[in-house]
């Protein structure tokens, strides 16, 4: 009995299930009760170590029924596509450090849980005998879906089905789903946008003629969601990294805090930064960075979460998010393990649009973390800003980030603490608005932008990205929000 759902603690599950599940059936995230505690000692052995016995080492504990060397065997074959030093850090100046988290195989923060969660989930299948195939249903805002079809393409046992706003996505985020050629995935675009989607997954999820229909076929549903507890634990893995590299290279000194930046959509990323400074990793200020869907920013400035607001394209569309699934993980936290609460709070999101937290709670809020936001002016701006005074380009998740960082120290000038930004993607990524930023036209198609950016900055075009070119886009699938479970359902030939 490890995890409880966020709504109901009666409802229980061990590490293999909440990993096969994904979502508990009352629509809650499935959460741990109890959170294991990192010393300062196991910091410190942890600096001796390579990147995949760091993960296995700091999984192990948030993964009960999984032993170390088991995570080990999954860890080293998940990073064995990602550079030696998949992690790093690269300084901007003394204490702003970018923690690079895009040099895996889809160039975007989310291969570091998408390499694992396939061999995470093939052992929970296997722990739990269960000899079903599992259905994978991702919604994407742009990088899940390609993070998840790399991770999981050629899995047996194992089909996945990705849903993205149609128009809602680069291109480049485009063609690296609808090119996926393998027999065991499905790319589906919807008429809609990202919340569409993720909600849509989520009513399917909880669907109980689906499972049902499912079940009888030989399927199970699973998610490659954050809201997956096997999507977490990587990520609070390589904030040790960033925290043992630091140290290592002479850019803070051991058992002092760090300051963590993180651009912000689902609110997963920065949960699992949270975990890890729950955990005993030495973090003074979380700082939570959006665009200008800031629903975040105002969640943490006032305690009210209020998603009765225009939805905005921008450009970091990985980020344009108006509900923030993870939050509930970190409601439950608040809380005190409240699920009856955590479920009053959602059920009044899902009725009224809103929430309001107790001044109590607010007040946590307001210690552990900063917010702020950068629209798309201020994030074109920050780029080439960043270029030219540090001679490093980002992308525009990146940026956001290093935008609201500025912010808080200009606001918090004392705070002389080292810092890490977490880089979300590659510049290349995002080719259009990056080379808008450096006031360059765009001229040509996805390709000759790829190679004029790679011009400009001196750094060649990414394997993966060169790869695309000669791909064709066999996806073309596009339908409306009513029809994901008809879609799904006409894949899978039910
Ligand atoms: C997914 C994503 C984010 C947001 O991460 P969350 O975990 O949803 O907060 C930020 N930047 C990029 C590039 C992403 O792909």
């Amino acid at each position: 009995m490890n995890f409880v759902s966020t709504r109901d603690i009666n409802k229980t599950a061990n590490s293999a299930e909440a990993i096969a599940y994904g979502l508990a059936n009352d629509g809650g995230l499935f959460a741990p009760l109890t959170l294991p505690n990192f010393s300062l000692e196991d910091i410190a052995y942890l600096s001796q170590k390579s990147y995949s016995e760091l993960v296995a080492f700091v999984a192990e504990p948030f993964l009960p029924g999984f032993i170390y060397e088991e995570l080990g065997a999954f860890t080293n074959c998940a990073y064995s596509n990602f550079p030696s030093n998949p992690a790093p850090i690269v300084s901007l100046d003394e204490k702003t450090h970018i923690l690079e988290l895009f040099h895996g195989p889809t160039l975007a923060f989310k291969d570091f849980a998408l390499s694992l969660l396939p061999h995470l989930l093939t052992a929970s299948l296997k722990k739990l005998n269960i000899s079903k195939t599992a259905v994978i249903l991702a919604a994407t805002s742009g990088d899940t879906g390609s993070a998840a079809l790399e991770g999981f393409a050629n899995i047996s046992g194992a089909k996945i089905c990705v849903f993205y706003p149609q128009g809602g996505v680069s291109n480049i985020q485009r063609l690296q789903m609808t090119s996926k050629a393998e027999t065991n995935v499905k790319v589906i675009g919807i008429k809609g946008n990202f919340d569409d989607a993720q909600s849509g997954v989520k009513n399917i999820f909880s669907d109980f003629a689906v499972g049902a229909k499912l079940e009888e076929a030989g399927y199970i549903l699973s998610s490659a969601n954050s809201i997956n507890w096997g999507r977490i634990v990587p990520q609070i893995a390589y904030y040790f990294s960033a925290y043992t590299n630091l140290v290592n290279t002479g850019k803070l000194t051991f058992g002092k805090p760090m300051n963590v930046v993180v651009p912000t959509g689902n609110f997963g990323n920065i949960l699992a930064a949270y975990y890890a400074k729950k955990c005993g990793l030495p973090i003074h200020k979380l700082i939570c960075a959006s665009n200008s869907n800031n629903v975040l920013t105002n969640f943490i400035s006032t305690g009210v979460y209020d998603r009765k607001r225009t939805f905005l394209a921008t450009i970091s569309p990985s980020m344009d998010i108006l509900i923030s699934s993870n939050l509930e993980r970190f409601l439950f936290e608040l809380y005190n393990h409240d699920g009856e609460a955590v479920k009053t709070l959602i059920t009044a999101l899902a009725e009224e649009g809103r929430y309001k937290i107790t001044h109590e709670a607010h007040k946590v809020v307001e210690e552990l973390i900063y917010a702020g936001y950068a629209d798309d002016k201020a994030t074109l701006a920050i780029i080439k800003e960043t270029w030219q005074k540090y001679g490093y380009l980002s992308d525009t998740h990146t940026a956001v980030g290093i935008k609201v960082y500025r912010e808080y120290i200009e606001k918090n000038s004392n705070d002389k603490t080292p810092t890490i930004i977490a880089a979300t993607a590659s510049p290349f990524k995002f080719a259009d608005s990056t080379l808008e930023a450096l006031g360059v036209s765009a001229l040509g198609d996805d390709f000759e932008k790829l190679a004029k950016l790679s011009e400009i900055s001196g750094i060649a075009i990414p394997k993966p990205l060169g790869n695309l070119m000669n791909k064709e886009e066999c996806h073309k699938t596009l339908c409306n929000l009513n029809e994901m479970k008809s879609q799904l359902f006409d894949w899978l030939k039910l």
